[in-house]
């Protein structure tokens, strides 16, 4: 009972009509469009607060319709993920470039793109569910800058803190240590990139407790960096 309302802008039915499915099951209305005319249309008329975006479209690209939309001021703020068939890194680049807040890949697991679609409403949405995150028992304050496991206070440094609070709002997407270091050091700061395996142990270490281990939620990728997430582990 969200009472959010996603636009889902794809030509392929099938996948359209998976989308679809994936987001009533997850109450989220829907509306659909297969082209950007159409698309462009209900975003004006119908006000959705997030569209999902496929790339190739017929009658112009998902891109294109997405520079539109960051053209125009009344449109600008609307969050926006790419889908995307491409897997070259340039493609991907080029949408987030252009504004798309996040892309994702065909194929996809349905509850992925959910994960996406909560975490980008809730930056967008702003206020409280914000500063409140949780997964499971697991719950992030950030205005009293607190970080619980059930009832119980964890104990944490404000570097864990921070990069627990960047992942926790950033879910289900992998980093490099370079990125990691940008967004939660910050981009003019010097440090060496094995720092941050330095605070992802500590952090890992902090997140099991007598009352639970969550340190899972904290998953290494191989080749990349670090990725939070909570599927596939316990927490889930
Ligand atoms: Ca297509």
């Amino acid at each position: 009972m969200n009472e959010r309302t996603v636009l889902i802008v794809e030509d392929e039915f099938a996948i359209r009509d998976m989308l679809r499915m994936a987001l009533e099951i997850a109450e989220y209305n829907c509306l659909e469009a297969d082209n950007i005319q159409d698309a462009y249309r209900m975003i004006v008329d119908d006000r959705p607060d997030l569209v999902l975006l496929d790339w190739m479209l017929p009658g112009g690209s998902g891109l294109e319709l997405l520079r539109r939309l960051k053209r125009n001021d009344s449109t600008r703020e609307l969050p926006v993920i790419m889908l995307t068939a491409k897997t070259a890194e340039d493609n991907v680049v080029q949408g987030l470039d252009v504004g798309a807040d996040d892309y994702i890949t065909k194929p996809f697991a349905p509850r992925e793109l959910i994960a996406r679609i909560k975490s980008l409403l809730r930056r967008a949405g702003g206020g409280e569910a914000y500063e409140r995150m949780q997964v499971s028992e697991l719950v992030l304050d950030a205005e009293s800058r607190r970080v619980f496991l059930g009832q119980s206070l964890v104990d944490m440094g404000p570097t864990e803190f921070k990069l627990l609070h960047f992942f926790m709002s950033h879910p289900e997407r992998a980093y490099t240590r370079g990125q990691l270091l940008d967004q939660v050091w910050g981009a003019n700061v010097y440090v060496e990139e094995r720092t941050v395996d330095v605070h992802i142990r500590r952090l890992r270490k902090a997140l099991q407790t007598e009352v639970a281990d969550y340190s899972n939620l904290i998953q290494t990728v191989r080749g990349t960096g670090y990725r939070f997430s909570s599927i596939g582990s316990s927490a889930s």
